[in-house]
Parts: C-alpha cells; structure tokens; sequence
C-alpha cells in the first residue's frame, strides 16, 4: 500500500486520504509480482514519481486464473440477489469516495479535475446499473412449432473473463466490464494501463470491503502487456476477451481469440465527426462542440474528431469556437482554476504536436494555439486549425488532444460522405433544428452511437459501442449483460 499524498513533491494536491493498493490484486488481496519488480507511475504534471506499483508477469496471470478458476462455479451458483448487493455496496463504497478517487484519476491521467470528477461518477453508475440488471437475467419458454415439446432458453455466465483496459477513463472503462461481468456470475481479470494502474486497484480494494470474495476479480498492472495477456488468452479456461483501446491491438486480439473461438467484446478507436448544418442553433452548436472536443481534454475515444462546418456558417462558429477555447487555463489537473490539464504522456502530447504540424502542412491554417509550451509537464494548448481539406489524409486519424479540426461543406449530401470516409464508426455528432434532417441524417451516418443537437453522450443506461473498425459488441445499457451470458436451449420433450 502506499499513501500517494507522501509521494508528491508539490503541496498544492487536495489530500488523498485512503491508502492506495501498489501490489497485484490477486485471491482477495495485494501481493508483489512473483519476480519481485515494480515500474513506476508518474505525475504528467510534474514528471515526477507518483508510485512504484508491482509488475505482473505472466505466470502471476496463471495464479490468478488458478484462484478464479476455482471459485468461479461458487460464484455462477451465488443467488442474484447476493451478486446484486455486493454491486451496490461497491457503489456506494465508490459514491462516498468520488473525491478522492478523482484526485487520484487526475494524479495518474493529468487531466482536470472537474473531468475526473465526472467520471468518478459515471464509472460508479455502472456499478448501480449492472447490479440492477443481476436480477433481471430472464429466460423464455415457448411451444414448438410443430406441437412437439417445448423450447427453453436461458442465459448462463459465459466464464472467466480477461478485461484489458486504457488509461483514458481508468475507473469507467472498468467498471463498464466488471460490473456486468460479475453481475452475469462471471469471474475477472483485469489488466488496466500501465500509465493508470491506481485507479483500478483502488476499485479492487473496494470490491473487496464490499465482500467479493477473493478470486472473483484480480487486477494485474503490467509493463508486459502482451505476455501476460498472452498467457492468459492461450489458456482454454479464458472464454471471453474485452478489450478498450486503439484499432491495432483489438485486431491483434481478435487474431488471438480466434485460436481457441473466445468470444470478444471490443470497444475500439474513434473518428467522431462533428457536422454543423446551416439551420443549426450556433450557440447550442458551440457548447456541444466544447464538450465534444474537450471532455477529458481530447482523450476520449467519443472527441469530436473533425468539424464539418456548413460554408454558410463556418466563419461565425469557429470564430465562436476559438473564443471559447481561448479562455481554457492549462495547468495542474488538480489546480482549482485548471481547466485543461496535462495530457497522460510525453509519447501522447508529442503524437498530438506531430498532428498539428501535418494539418498545417495539408493546407490547415492555425487559429489558436499549436505550440508545445516550453517546461515540465506533458502539455498541450487548446487548438484550433481551419482551412483543413474534408478529405486530406489526416482526417483519417483519431488525435486524441485538445485539438479541433474544421472544415467546410456545401451540401448533406457531401458532409454524409465526408463523415462516413473513415474506417472508423464510434461515435458522430450533428446539429440541426430540421426534425427531417435530424432523422434523416441519423440513419445515414456509418456510427454506433449519434448525438443529435447534443455534444455529450455516455451513458449508462444507453449501449456503448462502434460499428466498423470501432468493435464489435455493446456495453452498459440492457445490451451489456448479454456480452458476458451465453445462450442455451433445452428441449423439453412430452
Ligand atoms: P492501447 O491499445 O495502446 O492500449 C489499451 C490497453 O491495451 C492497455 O491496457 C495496454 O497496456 C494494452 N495493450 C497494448 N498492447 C497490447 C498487446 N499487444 N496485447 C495486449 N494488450 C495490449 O490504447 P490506449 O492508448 O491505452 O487507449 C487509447 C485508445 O483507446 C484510443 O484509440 C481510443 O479511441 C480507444 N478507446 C476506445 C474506447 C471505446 O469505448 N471504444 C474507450 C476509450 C478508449
């Protein structure tokens, strides 16, 4: 354990006060990896050192797939009603601790506090959603066709699990796997990102005082991602994979999956565009744009990730845009007056400067912004480019930065296409007060999820996911339970 207040060298942190877990959680609690090494988590802010957390190796992934294999028929066979209260005593475990936990988001991710703060709180909601949903696991039964029998269909756990999670929403984009997972009767192993571990063996410990028992969910930070999810996927125990983050590796681990048929959930990377027709509420438009591009700073697979901007409007909002962007105040995430924070990593912000540099060099014309500020911290200005060509090659690429992208249109017809000529299909966004167009263009965007006349649109009650090379699979909603049952029919004679 570790009290993370201890280890940071400026005095400006609100404290965190609940110790921290930095081993491997493993059969109920936290043990050092069986190698004994450890890598370090730094402050984005400040580079500096934030915790040494143990570093899992691929036979300690074989020790916790021994200790969940062997509870996890006891926990398939645990009543609802039980799995269901252990849920809700994690979230309100979690609910009383949303403050600390987003002080330790921000400490790991960098990224301002207000922005962890809402995640401390929609990754709980997960927590309250799925232990709703333990209960409702229904069945049916219906005559055969032909009279002869009858046809009875349940839902059964599907078995352990292997979670690999990013570091863009530490909490949520676990809770979004463990809550439906555990709530189904499932076994869990979680491998979070290296560059926020924290959060999640915070998650961990919680689960625990909650009375999980031990085995049911273990968490392995790691620097060996590949080898310890190797390990884990070749082993025949290992049914089913769910994975967030980028395109790349989904593929590698559907490639893998498909060696033994376990199934996947995949919630992969992101091209968002964000289309503004000339009979748009500009004001409506703008603040929608702000929370698109902005929430998390950039980092997030849903950002807004190109602005399509009707001719007719485009200089008025990106004027507008720039103006609201221009008053963001980097610094600390967890300074009370930040409101752009540091992005997670040195390799993170200098990918983002790269983008900038090739914007301007395929004809985009910088606005506000675009330079690395000199110092300590992996900082990257609100940015604005316009000017930028709908079909130049970087639109093709997910930024994942405080960086917005403008572009212009004529017609629909040519922002639909537009829109639709990426290999991604996560999320889109468009603004319009023509409830025909609203429909219209709804249906016709190649995305799993559209927000229509809104910038923000997780949540947990709604199913989460792309279509494309965005994944496969839905999370939250009453859709995410069905990623960990499986379906089976028995027929009943007479
Ligand atoms: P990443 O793919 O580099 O890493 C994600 C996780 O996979 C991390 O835990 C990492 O350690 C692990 N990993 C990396 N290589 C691996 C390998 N060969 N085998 C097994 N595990 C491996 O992505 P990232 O940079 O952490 O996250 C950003 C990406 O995640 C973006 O593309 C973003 O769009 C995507 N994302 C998607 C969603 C969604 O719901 N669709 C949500 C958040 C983030």
């Amino acid at each position: 354990m570790t009290s993370l207040v201890s280890h940071h060298p400026t005095t400006s942190i609100p404290s965190v006060t609940s110790d921290v877990p930095t081993g491997l959680w493993i059969g109920g609690r936290s043990v050092p990896a069986s190698g004994g090494k450890t890598f370090n988590v730094l402050d984005p802010a400040t580079e500096t050192l934030l915790a040494r957390v143990a570093d899992a190796a691929p036979a300690d992934a074989l020790s916790a797939l021994d200790k969940a294999a062997a509870v996890a028929d006891d926990w398939a066979a645990t009543a609802p009603r039980v799995r269901s209260e252990i849920l809700q005593d994690t979230f309100r475990l979690i609910s009383e601790r949303v403050d600390e936990l987003a002080v330790l988001m921000t400490m790991e991710l960098g990224r301002a506090l207000p922005d962890s703060l809402a995640e401390a709180r929609y990754g709980a909601e997960f927590l309250r959603w799925f232990a709703e949903e333990a209960v409702r696991i229904e069945g049916r039964i219906t005559k055969s066709p032909s009279g002869n029998g009858r046809i009875l269909v349940s839902h059964q756990p599907v078995g352990a699990c292997l979670a690999i999670t990013p570091w863009n929403f530490p909490l949520a984009m676990g809770t979004r796997k463990i809550a439906p997972a555990l709530a189904a009767g499932n076994v869990m192993i979680v491998k979070p990102a290296s560059e926020t571990p924290l959060t999640m063996l915070a998650l961990a410990s919680a689960f625990a005082e909650a009375g999980l028992p031990p085995g049911v969910l273990s968490v392995l930070p790691t620097t060996s991602a590949q080898e310890v999810s190797s390990a884990l996927i070749e082993d025949e125990r290992i049914r089913k994979i769910s994975f967030t983050g980028s395109t790349p590796v989904g593929r590698a681990l559907i490639g893998q999956a498909a060696e033994r048929v376990q199934r996947t959930s995949m919630e992969l990377g992101g091209n968002a565009p964000f289309i503004v027709f000339a009979d748009a509420d500009l004001d409506a438009a703008v603040d929608g744009a702000v929370a698109a591009k902005m929430r998390n700073g950039g980092e997030a697979c849903t950002a807004a990730n190109r602005f399509l901007v009707h001719d007719s409007v485009a200089a008025e909002f990106t004027d507008e845009l720039v103006e609201r962007l221009r008053v963001m105040r980097s610094g600390p995430g967890y300074e009370a007056t930040t409101t752009l924070g540091p992005l997670v990593s040195r390799i993170q912000r200098d990918n983002v400067a790269d983008f900038v540099n090739r914007a301007v060099n395929a004809g985009g014309r910088v606005r506000l912004g675009g330079e690395v500020p000199k110092g300590i911290g992996y900082y990257y200005p609100a940015t604005v480019v316009d000017n930028v060509p709908a079909d130049a090659d970087i639109t093709r690429e997910e930024i994942f930065g405080p960086v917005a992208v403008i572009s212009t249109f004529d017609t629909e017809e040519q922002a639909i296409t537009a829109a639709n000529a990426t290999e991604y299909g996560l999320a889109a966004y468009f603004f319009s007060r023509d409830l025909d167009r609203c429909m219209r263009v709804a249906e016709k965007l190649d995305a799993g999820m559209v927000g229509v006349n809104r910038g923000v649109i997780s949540d947990v009650a709604a199913p989460f996911g792309g279509v494309k090379q965005s994944g496969l699979g839905r999370e939250g909603g009453r859709e995410g339970i069905h990623e960990y049952l499986t379906t089976k029919y028995i027929a009943l004679g007479g």
